[in-house]
């Protein structure tokens, strides 16, 4: 699959940097409408935390996805790419007035209100605009996932959501405040998650939370399940696409949607991860007491998951076809937890060499920093470097 990379190209432009193969991200994106078009009442808002690159934004507004937003400055991003103020959803327990004003100036979707304090402030803002937010109630469903601790979000234990036991409190209070419409329940259980099980775990509580508001005749618009599915870090080039053919149809099979229901679907790192990957120069070969290390010119304020996550990325010599050697790969930031990968065949590598690391679409470029005064990385597109 080496191939598939525009190495010449490559060699002509500063490392590191994200290149974004958008073949496959558009071939991602048509995939997942044959499947959801299967439904009729399946929406998909792309989460854009996972890569807010302006010229992704563009191709996934194009292909008519809404957008889920995290934060005022990624609405604004949003409305910049082309993403229609209605198709966008608004979730995060911090909200400021800042965020929220620019979202009920925006005219979004909906707001995803994680505590009664945040409601009653979204109420007051928008009293002061004479206007009426729609709000989405994200309720904590108490469901774990198997998934790395750091990115499980449905637990008691975790910061987000509203408890179960306040969730008929909390609609009736939004029933009594003049600048709310309550539009529907939200869940988000965790990310990177490649069990159905899990899903279907969260379909149960859903199933049971409706049954309960039913017993009250409280009727719910839209059911948002969030986002989460995984993609293939260890077989970027035998899976490119994650299932989505089996997800969709976990929910189908799962969740008792009451008819005119719309169920929502935030969906990432998905959509994105697979179609990146972060390109870099290798400085230096150096053989330590045990074991020789491949030093890069990336590093974690480049690609944060593996010292964030202890996440793996596959990666690839784009130079070399040479006998595979073994090397710890890592970057050139002063601080021990910069290093890609512990122990991994590479095609023997020189200075100089192209290395591909793999999956980098999702929480790449976009977490990226500037410590030790680094520059940012830079995106490019297949069409980029034509
Ligand atoms: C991060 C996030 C998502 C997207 O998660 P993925 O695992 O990337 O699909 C969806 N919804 C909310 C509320 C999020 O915070």
């Amino acid at each position: 699959m080496k191939d598939s990379f525009p190495i010449e190209k490559f060699k002509t432009v500063k490392t590191p940097f994200y290149y974004y193969d958008t073949d496959l991200l558009r071939k991602t994106l048509d995939k997942i409408k044959s499947e959801t078009d299967k439904y009729g009442n399946y929406h998909v808002h792309y989460a854009i935390k996972a890569n807010a690159n302006r010229k992704i934004l563009r191709i996934i507004s194009a292909a008519g996805f809404g957008a889920d937003c995290v934060s005022g400055g990624e609405i604004k991003a949003c409305l910049d790419a082309g993403f229609p103020a209605d198709k966008i959803v608004f979730a995060g327990v911090g909200k400021s007035d800042w965020d929220i004003n620019l979202g009920l100036d925006a005219g979004i979707d909906y707001f995803n209100v994680e505590s009664i304090p945040e409601l009653e402030i979204i109420n007051q803002l928008a009293g002061e605009k004479d206007k009426v937010a729609r709000v989405s109630f994200r309720i904590n469903p108490n469901v774990g996932a198997h998934t790395h601790a750091n990115i499980t979000t449905g637990l008691a234990e975790n910061k987000f959501g509203i408890a179960m036991s306040d969730m008929e409190k909390v609609i009736e209070i939004a029933a009594s405040l003049q600048h709310i419409e309550f539009v529907g329940l939200h869940f988000h259980i965790g990310s990177q998650i490649l069990e159905m099980e899990d899903f279907m775990v969260l379909c149960n509580r859903i199933n049971e939370l409706q049954a309960q508001l039913e017993r009250r005749h409280i009727q719910v618009q839209n059911i948002n399940v969030g986002g989460g599915l995984g993609i293939d870090y260890q077989h970027p080039n035998e899976v490119p696409l994650p299932n989505f053919e089996d997800y969709f149809q976990t929910y189908r099979k799962r969740l008792n949607l009451r008819p005119d229901q719309q169920l929502h679907f935030e969906l990432g790192r998905s959509v994105v991860g697979q179609c990146g990957s972060l390109i870099t120069n290798v400085l230096y070969v150096k053989q330590a007491t045990y074991k020789q290390f491949v030093i890069v010119d990336a590093g974690m304020t480049d690609l944060i998951r593996p010292a964030l996550y202890q996440a793996f990325h596959y990666i690839e010599n784009l130079s070399s076809n040479e006998t595979k050697e073994t090397y710890d790969v890592v970057g050139p930031i002063c601080e021990s937890s910069d290093v890609f990968v512990k122990a991994f065949g590479l095609n023997r590598c020189h200075r100089g060499d192209i290395l591909a690391l793999r999956s980098a679409g999702a929480y790449g470029e976009a977490m990226s920093s500037g410590y030790n005064c680094r520059e940012l990385p830079k995106g490019y597109t297949t069409e980029d470097l034509a």
